[in-house]
């Protein structure tokens, strides 16, 4: 049997058989803690790339996948058992980015009828609705602009010309090209180029505002969160990547960002997710990891990929994305993957 078929006939066996039980015999480990990392919630979003949004439909069987079969912890008991090196059989955390309206709107029902719990990593500026998410502002302009205009975009931001032809039939890819471009710019250079991509594509950039109060959850929601028993945890103030500023920069998304999301829940934020982006860059480091923990959190994850284990450093968490490709089977496999990986190298 190949590889991928031995990956297709796992996924249904551990599915279908609840034979999670039977891989920890076969192969026992210590106990993993497994952070799932959402984004959106809905059907077909245009203010996110369709590959970190999950259907209603699919996300329900997950969270009753979950609730059936695994320990989901609050964030709070998930790192203090870290910590304690006393990780708990099957523990999972759910967490989200970004703070998008569909997790309040879609995703907290859910949660709750399964009886569950999760964390929010919330970008602090666009939920006070005084600034746009700009990550959703560039991907709703491109997936809803004229592509005749196209053009004049790739030469003013030098987009190499297959992505441009690409872009007309593929938007994800022009947009990504962009974001990637974009991702490292200060703030105030992001503005100018806004205002420049808004020109040029004929969209008023005024738009950006009703786009941020239609797609972000805003002060209300977030409290209501929290009054239903959820974490809210940062995700910086304006969503930049961390490794691309300074240290004053960076410990002023940190502070400002811990200090609005605390005024708005009455709660103490303790958490804390790096901002990510298209195109693999690293967006924690060693000073990152550092700051977070001298500015008073109490964990933060990244970009890296895996499981977490008893050993693991509380800030440079690392986490499993989950998405819409991923049925069922596959959602149930993703989290065993790390024994079936380690039986097919023994
Ligand atoms: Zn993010």
């Amino acid at each position: 049997m190949n590889r991928s078929k031995l990956t297709g006939f796992a996924k249904q066996l551990i599915h279908h058989s609840g034979s999670i039980n039977l891989v920890k015999k076969i192969n026992p480990k210590p106990n993993v803690l497994r952070m799932l990392c959402y984004h959106s919630v809905a059907d077909q979003p245009d203010y996110c790339p369709l590959s970190i949004a999950v259907k209603p439909e699919l996300f329900d069987l997950q969270m009753q996948f979950l609730a059936e079969n695994y320990s989901v912890l609050s964030i709070d008991d998930a790192i203090e058992s870290v910590k304690n090196k006393s990780v708990p059989e099957r523990a999972v955390v759910i967490t989200f980015d970004d703070g998008f309206k569909d997790n309040y709107e879609n995703a907290l029902p859910i949660i709750k009828k399964y009886g569950l719990t999760a964390t929010f990593y919330i970008t602090s500026n666009p939920i006070k609705q005084s600034s746009s998410f700009w990550v959703s502002w560039m991907q709703i302009i491109i997936a809803n602009a004229d592509p005749e205009k196209f053009e004049l975009l790739g030469k003013q931001f030098s987009v190499p010309d297959q992505v441009i032809k690409a872009g007309k039939n593929n938007r994800q890819e022009l947009t990504s090209y962009l974001t990637i471009k974009i991702n490292q710019a200060s703030l105030d250079k992001k503005k100018i180029l806004f205002e420049q991509i808004a020109e040029i594509l004929q969209v008023a950039p005024t738009d950006k505002n009703s786009i941020t109060a239609e797609i972000m959850m805003d002060e209300e929601d977030v409290k209501k969160m929290t009054e239903q028993g959820m974490t809210i945890g940062s995700h910086t103030v304006n969503h930049p990547i961390l490794t691309s500023l300074n240290e004053k920069q960076i410990l002023t998304e940190l502070v400002q960002s811990k200090n609005q999301l605390e005024e708005i829940t009455g709660q103490t934020v303790k958490h804390f997710a790096h901002p990510n982006g298209p195109g693999g860059i690293i967006n924690y480091s060693e000073l990152t990891a550092n700051l977070i923990e001298q500015v008073g959190y109490d964990s933060s994850c990244t970009s890296i990929r895996g499981m977490i284990s008893e050993q693991s450093n509380c800030y440079l968490l690392p986490r499993l994305d989950i998405n819409d490709y991923q049925d069922e089977a596959s959602f149930a496999f993703k989290l065993e993957e790390h024994y079936f990986s380690s039986l097919l190298l023994n």
